[in-house]
């Protein structure tokens, strides 16, 4: 597993460091996004000198990287999440348990069209994050509502 991380770093050029290799390892384990404290605690499980400062900057280096995704939460936080899935795809984000699904629907064709279309532009990059709950999030909503009413 460390192994597979080593050669993705390689090839996007960042150091492979102990520490790097350790915060993708703790990101792939969790099937939710985390905050960059509680990677820094599970972090200083590890080694015994690790500071959060390192820890935003390690998180950023890796992000812009494409290793890891940032997730730009509603709540303005920026939370972490490792998909080892590497095509093209974008994510479904559960607001309430953090879980993470993969979209196989990219929408972006449509946009795009209208672009050259109306606008006469050209797109370059897109970035699309989807919030909401999951499945077992919005049932425990619905219970919780019908509780309510
Ligand atoms: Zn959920
Ligand atoms: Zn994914
Ligand atoms: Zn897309």
């Amino acid at each position: 597993m460390i192994d597979d991380f080593g050669a993705s770093l390689r090839n996007l050029r960042l150091k492979a460091t102990p520490r790097r290799l350790a915060i993708l390892d703790i990101l792939a384990s969790e099937p939710v996004y985390l905050s960059p404290e509680e990677v820094w605690q599970k972090l200083k499980a590890r080694f015994k000198k690790t500071g959060l400062p390192g820890v935003y900057r390690n998180l950023e280096a890796l992000a812009q990287g494409g290793v890891i995704i940032q997730i730009i939460h509603p709540d303005r936080k920026l939370y972490y999440y490792h998909c080892r899935n590497g095509s093209h795809h974008h994510h479904f984000v559960c607001i309430a348990c953090r879980k993470v699904q993969d979209l196989t629907f990219c929408g972006m064709n449509e946009i795009e069209q209208e672009i050259k279309g109306a606008l006469k532009g050209r797109v370059i990059s897109h970035v699309l994050q989807v919030y909401g709950l999951c499945r077992e999030c919005s049932d425990d909503a619905t219970i919780a509502n019908e509780g309510a009413a």
